[in-house]
């Protein structure tokens, strides 16, 4: 339910005094956040104008603020909730797993059960090790990739997310030419070989020059889940310039595993990288990560294997790898992706709602397209105005970096219009579709965008 009606929001003079009429809790709330938290969140991607939204519950594919509003929710969880919020397979393999211990300092029978499982689905993992994150898990994949190969350099490319450590924050959404993020070492940045996605001339270029390159990292469907999209032939090519100089393939698979289908992207794909890193649905939307690979890259992690083969065993611990209660939700969630086709309904849902989401934008002659693939979808408002009609656009066709680069002041205000409508997206109007989403939320989806739409016409100031 929404505390606003459609005369109401008309009546209002702007989009940010409705939102505000809608969300006085939240308001009072981010008030005592800010004096708290820096900027009164915990995640750079939950800060918004004027203030977030405080969420009290969720349900499915829906959640209400604090404020009693209800809302379709994209954010999935930051794409973790392929099965929706309460799936009750997990609830009661959490609730069962909480009252016999969240932690016994210990191995236990479920963390076997879900490496099996992961062994299954992923067409890489013939070993696993857990972790607490899939931040962590890219960590670990670096170090393996450098200890197994000798070499210090990556190849990465730019707009790829990989997690929020030193090795990975030069090159996501700045410091594309290579300059050093705050705080971290100019020696750490600099074993950082960023390409543009795509880009083989430059990556070969990297391979013939430099003999001391440990690993190419990739999200394979593309950076931040395609936002950024790339060409499934790319992958090829990074597989075959991988084998032929011996540099160590990591698909971050965090986002894409068990969504883009049970196996991953690489499963889709068929292409088969040295490494593969897990995260958000493995653990059933608790916390979680995994890296997964090849055996003999992964017996660095192996107390017998290194003894044997003489060299120092590679260190990892975490506290919370592995933890019964991720183990629990993970293993109820993978039993589900491996046995039904939770996969494929998130597919079909969101090649269905872009397209919609499309004929709105066509009917309204606006030159912005909704893009993406398999679970995902993105707003591109096309700020130079390129010639480009919604239902026929390739995103493959611009450039990777332009394509996620829209007004932030109209993306606000785009997202303020789908929270007043009732749907709750990224603030790049992007999302994680669910396997519960369905066609009476696309519906609601497309009417907000239409009411969203008309709202951007009578804000004052802005022409679009
Ligand atoms: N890699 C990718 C592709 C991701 O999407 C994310 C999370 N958005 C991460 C790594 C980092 O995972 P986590 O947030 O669990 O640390």
């Amino acid at each position: 339910m929404m505390m606003l009606s459609q005369t109401e929001i008309e009546n209002s003079a702007s989009i940010e005094e409705c939102y505000r009429k809608n969300t006085h809790s939240s308001e009072r709330l981010y008030t005592q956040a800010l004096t708290a938290m820096p900027s009164g969140i915990t995640h750079d991607l939950r800060w918004q104008t004027p203030y977030p939204l405080y969420v009290s519950r969720g349900e499915g594919c829906r959640k209400w603020d604090i404020d009693g509003n209800e809302y379709i929710d994209y954010l999935s969880g930051h794409g973790a909730l392929l099965l929706g919020h309460g799936r009750p397979e997990l609830v009661e393999a959490v609730q069962h797993q909480l009252e016999r211990g969240t932690h016994f300092g210990g191995n236990h029978e479920l963390e076997v059960r879900w490496a099996q499982l992961v062994q299954q689905l992923i067409p890489s993992a013939e070993r696993v090790r857990f972790t607490a994150s899939g931040t962590e898990a890219t960590l670990l994949a670096l170090r393996l990739a450098r200890a197994h190969t000798g070499r210090s350099k990556f190849i990465r490319f730019a707009g790829h997310f990989h997690g929020w450590h030193d090795h990975f924050v030069t090159g996501y959404s700045s410091h594309f030419d290579g300059s050093v993020a705050p705080g971290v070492l100019p020696e750490v940045a600099s074993a950082t070989l960023l390409a543009n996605p795509g880009d083989e001339e430059s990556v070969n270029k990297y391979i013939d020059s430099d003999p001391d390159i440990a690993a190419i990292v990739v999200e394979p469907t593309g950076g931040h889940f395609g936002s950024s999209p790339l060409d499934p032939s790319f992958l090829k090519f990074l597989r075959d310039a991988a084998n032929a100089a011996n540099i160590v393939l990591i698909f971050d698979e965090v986002v894409t595993g068990f969504r883009v289908s049970p196996g991953g992207a690489q499963a889709h794909y068929n292409i088969v990288p040295d490494l593969t890193t897990l995260g958000k649905i493995l653990a059933g939307g608790l916390n979680g990560g995994a890296i997964a690979g090849r055996a003999d890259i992964m017996g660095q992690l192996d107390f017998a294997v290194s003894a044997n083969e003489g060299r120092e065993k590679i260190a990892h611990a975490g506290t919370f790898n592995g933890n019964p209660l991720s183990a629990a939700a993970g293993v109820a969630a993978l039993q589900i992706v491996a046995t039904t086709d939770v996969c494929d309904k998130a597919n079909r849902y969101c090649a269905d709602l872009r397209h919609a989401l499309n004929e709105v934008l066509a009917d309204e002659g606006l030159t912005w397209v909704v893009y993406g693939e398999f679970s995902g979808f993105n707003l591109f408002t096309n700020p130079k105005e390129h010639e480009i009609s919604p239902l026929d656009f390739d995103p493959i066709a611009l450039h990777p970096l332009e394509i996620v680069q829209n007004d932030t002041k109209l993306m606000m205000l785009i997202r303020l219009g789908m929270l007043i409508n009732g749907v709750d997206l990224t603030p790049r109007f992007s999302g994680w579709v669910s396997a519960v989403h369905g066609y009476e939320e696309l519906h609601s989806t497309v009417t907000a965008f239409r009411n969203t739409i008309g709202m951007l016409r009578r804000e004052p100031g802005l022409t679009i």
